[in-house]
């Protein structure tokens, strides 16, 4: 069998369908191909069923990219005000989560089906259960050979996303095809993952899995995040930790404020001062869970005593530990459990108005598969939109 179309989009996810029903409405002959048996799967599985589609305050310092200019055009060609406009027209409620998340009320389904309505207003057809064989360039356009025949298309839109959650059909077809086609790649890694902990502090924290606090975190070269840090059965995870982990090259340890509110010296020398037959334990549980101020102490060898008997030496230790925690994480969960995936497509070979790639005419990357990655709040997802959006108008 051959087929023909204007656009071709490989990948059903969130650019992938953004990108089609774009180019649909402006009267492009539109087809998407993807692999997998279902659309937009990492969006129905998103934000706990909920979907984080977008936040309320997009700036382009909420993504890393190796050129942090790169994302400027695509967000303010489409923004979340446009994406909220969208989530409106189809009566789908949503709310405002801490730091400007939005999520829907009811369920992710709602995002994908709106996407897909999108889709069947501009006659986009969806094949799915397709793989691909293979990309060729024709003199104009391309051919790609499909377990479903022949397609040759003018404009071929690679949509494929990153590498993490494998089960939920994640590939590196997009990096090959870039390969093939001669495009620089920026390594990848995985990204918003929780970490692991070397066997010495994970036989502390491990039986305190569940504990959740406020805590600052901050990789090396990064910002800090405050917010939640959730204590697992394998390390460190919760909002904080996975911000952090974006900006955490292997093998760098973390910075880890676990009483952001609270300058531990100064609190600690008024207790003294105060109470000083308080115990320290008794002191630490004021501010952190009974369990865990009893493995801290453990964990860090301070001698459980009246404040006021606190040697010089312990009594350094402890704002410094508790205000700044240096912790060399054993590693991070990997793809596993990742939301995003660092590196990919380097940016360098597009337009950052049209996401085309500038040696390859013809040739789109929309949405994760390139080197841009957001921080976790819903900044994923708007550039899946923003990235298909500017793609779609163009391809
Ligand atoms: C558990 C989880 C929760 C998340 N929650 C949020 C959130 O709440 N908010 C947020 O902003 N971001 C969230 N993200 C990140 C967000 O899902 C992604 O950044 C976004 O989906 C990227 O869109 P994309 O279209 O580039 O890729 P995807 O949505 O991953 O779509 C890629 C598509 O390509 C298809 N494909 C891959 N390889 C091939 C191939 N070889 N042949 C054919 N088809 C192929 C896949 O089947 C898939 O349909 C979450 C991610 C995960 C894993």
């Amino acid at each position: 069998m051959s087929l023909e179309t204007e656009v071709l989009v490989i990948g059903a996810g969130a650019a992938g369908l953004m990108c089609a029903a774009t180019a649909a409405a402006r009267g492009r002959k539109v087809m998407v191909v993807d692999h997998a048996k279902q659309a937009g799967k990492k969006i129905l599985i998103s934000g706990g069923g909920r979907c984080n589609f977008t936040n309320l305050y997009v700036e382009p310092a909420n993504y890393l990219c190796a050129n942090p200019h790169f994302v400027k055009s695509a967000l303010a060609q489409y923004t979340q005000w446009d994406f909220i406009d969208l989530v409106v027209r189809h009566n789908i409620a949503y709310h405002e989560r801490d730091h400007g998340q939005l999520f829907c009320d009811d369920s992710a389904k709602e995002i994908v089906r709106m996407l897909l309505d999108e889709c069947d207003k501009g006659q986009v057809q969806l094949r799915l259960r397709t793989d691909i064989e293979s990309v060729s360039r024709l003199e104009s356009g391309f051919a790609v050979a499909t377990s479903i025949g022949r397609i040759q298309c003018q404009s071929l839109v690679v949509a494929t996303g990153g590498l993490s959650m494998p089960k939920l059909g994640a590939t590196p077809y997009g990096y090959k095809l870039a390969e093939q086609f001669g495009l620089k790649l920026k390594p990848t890694r995985a990204g918003l993952v929780p970490f692991t902990l070397q066997p010495q502090d994970k036989q502390h924290f491990e039986p305190l899995s569940g504990i959740s606090l406020t805590a600052n975190v901050a990789a090396q070269r990064g910002p800090a995040f405050t917010e939640q840090m959730l204590i697992t059965h394998r390390g460190l995870s919760g909002p904080s930790v996975l911000q952090a982990s974006n900006y955490r090259e292997p093998g760098e340890g973390v910075s880890i404020d676990l009483l952001p509110a609270v300058d531990v010296g100064e609190a600690l020398a008024q207790a003294r001062e105060q109470n000083p037959k308080r115990q320290l334990s008794t002191w630490l549980s004021e501010h952190f869970p009974g369990r865990l101020a009893e493995t801290l102490i453990a964990y860090h060898g301070w001698p459980n005593q009246p404040l006021g008997q606190l040697n010089k030496a312990t009594l350094a230790d402890i704002p410094e530990q508790l205000n700044r925690w240096q912790l060399k994480p054993g590693g991070d969960e990997g793809y596993r459990t990742a939301e995003v995936t660092l590196g990919g497509v380097d940016t360098d070979e597009l337009s950052s108005k049209t996401m085309e790639c500038k040696r390859v005419p013809g040739l789109y990357f929309v949405g994760e598969v390139m080197d841009v990655t957001g921080w976790l709040g819903g900044f994923n997802f708007q550039w899946a939109w923003a990235s298909g959006y500017v793609a779609g108008q163009n391809a």
